[in-house]
């Protein structure tokens, strides 16, 4: 019976050789059913396709090749039973000879099976040692006596991950043992694409996938599988649930609440917030999804305009999530936003990892059934248990700390994303638009009125003093401040600050002022502890790491002091220096610096110096450290894609877009005639599950 890839549920306990062990182990690769296993992807794959002789190999290098047995010799201690077999080979591949040494550690018993005078297919990791060309890692297969190759010869052999006693033999085994059930694997992808693309059939795919005789086949094999799988994906945040009755434009004015809020706000909104709030009303009143980066440099106000528009969703009768990268910074979300909304009857719920046990399950209970508007949270929002009633509308605080995976896997819990960005960080715009479609994109250039630029000094050891004292005066006006430092201990590394010992030096420093140490090996309640009496005026100043460096928002700190600068990425000191200047006060920022400094860490400061704007600070931090590390794109675990790469595979990726756009855009949609494949995989057995919310 034809049988769907991912709908597959048998036990792999039914399998030869899995008992308890192996079961425990597959479980740690989260392999439980058949499905799971052939979703296992290898880590690698072993080319044993084309000969590598003996006399081919380097040091560390493999061989793959025919050999003649020479002789056995042994070697080590006199006594049979501590000495230890050596085979000598010759290389009869025809590809260029050469001898080698097999050294049987443990396994003296090959003595039995690999016999002087017989041919073998070897496979062996060569080492030199004293300019004889050794091996003590090795696997030997006969060659019959009619010259017939075993079939590991020439084969290309997926390495699995491995966990507690699974081998590779097992799993191969395993897995050689389901595709032999399974007589055919229902094709995820209709003809004509799979036509138009050269992809093969699933069933062709995930049977190469696991046993290709070939490079090139492994390569379209995967290429489908990605494909297969990118293209769900694309349907599954693209895909608008249940009929799109168009809305009127009109519906596009601020609403009540929203309006009840910026009334009490003790400050108008900036010309840009304005705008940029018309912007995402348009797209939430809209029938597409909306698809928007709201960015604007640290201090801007950008998650204002994130809770104004999370009441114009709600009006609408949806769920809001905002998610945050850290605790610490969620929980601040968390209080600013009860403060701003409570009393207008919002019902706000805050979820993190540390939520735990009796009040987690509650809290999942309420946002299951809509009793909850807002979660806010970090990236526990993503995990499998949190099903929302009613999700429409996800707001992503410091995009650029999540990976895009994250982001997606958030977005396949709602059937109507409407997705707000907001990032500091510009992110590169082919990835913006192979990942997340055509990001629209709102910008806050203005800063609130009356905010004066940060002061920003460069500071040598010479001038240590003269900055102590600046900072006293700021205490003495009331103000509070931030020193920051790389280490949060001594690593013996010879000169270089860390939070504990400075936070006793600045104690003499500064007698009689409260202060308190943060980093990030406290637990979470005590930062929050600390962080909140340090909002009230409690504390002077933190002696912090860089935990401080996203978000936190005390409009009346107004001294932020880095140590060690140089060992800082200019986006990060700029996101740092960005937690003063927060109000109306004049606030500074110290760069201290080593005096070693070479000349080009002296201008990279430099630019920082001269510079509040982090559009341009963040160019030039791309010019100097590369793209890397501002793209935000890993794998991470949260969304798993199995075949995938989203940083190797953007024409995959944009190919998959061109298909979703064109079935979605065509006149039945998915329910053309030829569609049905990919309505039946959606119905039986789909790569991402978004349907699971309005469960
Ligand atoms: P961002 O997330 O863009 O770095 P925030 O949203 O945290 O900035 O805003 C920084 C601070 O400015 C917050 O204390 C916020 O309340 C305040 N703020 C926001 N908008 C305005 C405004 N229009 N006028 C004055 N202050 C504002
Ligand atoms: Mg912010």
């Amino acid at each position: 019976m034809p049988r769907f890839l991912r709908a597959l549920d048998e036990s792999i306990t039914t399998l030869g050789g899995v008992g308890p062990a192996a079961k425990a182990g597959y479980a740690e690769l989260g392999v439980e059913t058949y499905s799971d296993l052939l979703l296992l992807a290898p880590r690698t794959w072993e080319d044993r396709s084309t000969i590598t002789a003996v006399a081919a190999v380097h040091d560390g290098g493999m061989v793959n090749t025919i050999v003649e047995v020479l002789s056995h010799s042994w070697f080590g201690f006199k006594s049979a039973k501590k000495r230890t077999l050596k085979i000598i080979v010759r290389d009869v591949s025809g590809e260029g000879g050469g001898q080698l040494s097999l050294l049987c550690f443990g396994r003296n018993f090959l003595e039995k099976t690999i016999r002087v005078g017989r041919r073998y297919y070897l496979w062996a990791q060569v080492h030199m040692h004293r300019g004889e060309k050794q091996s003590s890692q090795f696997e030997a297969y006969p060659i019959g006596d009619d010259g017939s190759m075993p079939p590991q010869f020439g084969s290309i052999l997926p390495i699995y991950p491995l966990r507690g006693s699974l081998t590779q033999r097992l799993i191969r085994a395993n897995i050689k043992a389901v595709l032999d059930r399974i007589d055919h694997f229902i094709d995820e992808l209709p003809p004509s694409i799979t036509e138009r693309h050269s992809l093969v059939t699933t069933d062709t795919a995930i049977r190469d996938y696991h046993a290709p005789a070939s490079l090139a086949a492994l390569e379209e094999s995967r290429r489908t599988l990605a494909f297969g799988e990118l293209f769900y994906l694309q349907l599954a945040t693209r895909r608008r649930h249940g009929a799109s009755e168009p809305i009127s434009p009109t519906r596009a004015a601020p609403t009540k609440l929203e309006l009840a809020l910026i009334e009490r706000l003790p400050f108008s909104l900036t010309g840009d917030q304005i705008t940029a709030l018309k912007e995402i009303r348009l797209d939430l009143a809209g029938v597409e999804p909306m698809n928007r980066l709201l960015q604007g440099d640290v201090g801007s106000g950008k998650t204002l305009v994130a809770w104004i528009s999370a009441l114009y969703a709600l009006g609408s009768g949806a769920q809001v999530a905002f998610m945050a990268p850290t605790e610490l910074l969620a929980r601040q979300h968390a209080e600013s936003a009860a403060s701003l909304l409570a009393d207008l009857g919002i019902r706000l719920a805050f979820l993190t990892g540390s939520v735990r046990n009796k009040e987690r399950r509650l809290l999942l209970e309420a946002v299951r059934e809509g009793e909850v508007d807002i979660l806010i949270g970090t990236h526990a929002l993503f995990s499998a248990e949190v099903v929302f009633k009613n999700l429409r509308y996800v707001i992503i605080d410091e995009q650029h700390r999540f990976g895009v995976e994250q982001r997606l896997a958030l977005l396949a819990k709602a059937t109507v994303p409407d997705l707000l960005l907001m990032t500091a960080t510009p992110i590169p715009r082919t990835l913006s638009l192979t990942v997340f479609g055509n990001l629209n994109i709102s910008t806050l250039k203005t800063m609130p009125a009356g905010r004066k630029p940060v002061v920003t000094h460069l500071v040598s050891e010479a001038s240590r003093k003269r900055m102590y004292q600046a900072v006293g005066v700021e205490f003495s006006r009331g103000h509070q401040a931030y020193f920051v430092y790389p280490r949060i201990d001594d690593s013996g590394e010879d000169d270089v600050r860390d939070v504990t010992n400075m936070f006793e030096y600045l104690k003499e420093e500064y007698p009689l002022i409260p202060s308190a140490l943060i980093h990030s090996r406290l637990d979470e309640e005590e930062k929050i502890a600390i962080l909140r009496s340090y909002q009230q005026g409690e504390l002077s100043y933190l002696v912090s790491t860089s935990v401080v460096e996203v978000g936190i928002d005390i409009p009346n700190a107004t001294v932020m002091v880095i140590e060690h600068a140089e060992r800082f990425g200019l986006s990060a000191l700029h996101q740092l220096r960005g937690r003063v200047g927060r109000s109306d006060l004049q606030s500074y920022c110290f760069l201290v610096f080593s005096s070693q400094l070479t000349e080009e860490a002296k201008s990279r400061l430099t630019v920082l110096k001269n510079s509040n704007d982090g559009f341009y600070i963040a160019e030039q931090d791309l010019l100097i450290r590369g793209p890397g590390e501002l793209s935000g794109v890993r794998q991470s675990g949260y969304l798993r894609l199995t075949f995938a790469s989203l940083t190797e595979d953007l024409a995959l990726i944009q190919l998959a877009r061109e298909e979703a756009d064109r079935i979605l855009s065509s006149k039945d949609g998915l329910l053309g005639a030829e569609y049905e494949a990919i309505r039946s995989v959606l119905a039986n057995a789909p790569p991402f599950d978004t349907e699971k919310s309005e469960a």
